[in-house]
């Protein structure tokens, strides 16, 4: 699944690309009367900016409707020339948007809606604040956070009402530089451990937003990841095995070193 990072970066591409141009042509097979009229109304109008709200990335027209679109497990936003080839088949695509030269495919995601740009919003409300904005609102999402009590920290962290943009990688990645173990209910730490752990995500998905590999380690490691997709091989700090356990009820891989990140 995508990473806030990823989401953001596809959002400035498409932004760079899209923003003031107008939509020559619009298609999806989107079920849906609104879907169907807003979409002959998104064609002619202007594309006002394209933004990432925790995971899910916003479109904006300039006729009052939006785009909201969310990748989930498999799906991905890529940007063409006209006459250039797609990198993936065209019945994957979920929306297929010509402005100019430029046309942009959203393939494969499962959550996709046109709708008036005060109906985003009310999706987008429930989500905790972003760790991408400018100013992350760290004290709301320890508040959020906290709400979980019962949860487990390795499944709380990626959910998105508390705050927004962590997944799989940034999880197991944060938990490790925390020292904190991902089985420990959130109710049993403190706010100061919870404070670290958002602050700590978002600094590591901020360092990421260039554009290169995904590295939580130090520049001068050869390996990007420190614990992510690390099972059985030792710890960067202590030579122990790196652990990998399913969490959660979607099953989530969740890496972890038992010494470092010690109950
Ligand atoms: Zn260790």
């Amino acid at each position: 699944m995508p990473e806030g990072d990823t989401i953001y970066r596809t959002a400035r591409t498409l932004h760079g690309v899209l923003a003031g141009r107008v939509v020559d042509e619009f298609w999806s097979p989107m079920a849906g009367p609104s879907a169907g009229a807003a979409a002959s109304g998104v064609v002619g109008s202007t594309v006002e900016s394209v933004t990432a709200r925790g995971k899910h990335v916003v479109m904006a027209f300039t006729n009052g409707w939006t785009l909201r679109s969310h990748m989930r497990m498999k799906g991905s936003w890529h940007v063409y020339r006209e006459g250039s080839r797609w990198r993936l088949p065209r019945h994957q695509a979920r929306v297929v948007l010509r402005a100019g030269p430029v046309i942009a495919v959203c393939f494969s995601a499962p959550d996709i809606e046109l709708v008036r740009d005060d109906a985003v919003e009310a999706t987008l409300a429930r989500l905790g604040p972003d760790l991408l904005a400018e100013v992350v609102d760290v004290d709301e999402a320890v508040r959020r956070l906290r709400s979980l009590g019962d949860t487990e920290i390795g499944v709380a962290i990626m959910v998105q009402s508390a705050f927004a943009g962590v997944g799989n990688v940034y999880k197991s990645e944060t938990l490790f530089a925390c020292r904190v173990n991902p089985w420990t209910r959130v109710a049993d730490l403190d706010d100061d451990v919870l404070t670290r752990i958002v602050e700590t995500a978002s600094m590591l998905m901020r360092r990421n937003l260039g554009g290169n590999e995904r590295r939580t380690s130090s520049p001068l490691d050869q390996r990007p990841l420190v614990v992510y997709d690390r099972a059985r091989q030792p710890c960067r700090r202590c030579g122990t095995p790196i652990r990998r356990q399913v969490q959660g009820e979607q099953a989530r891989s969740t890496y972890w070193c038992p010494r470092c990140q010690a109950r």
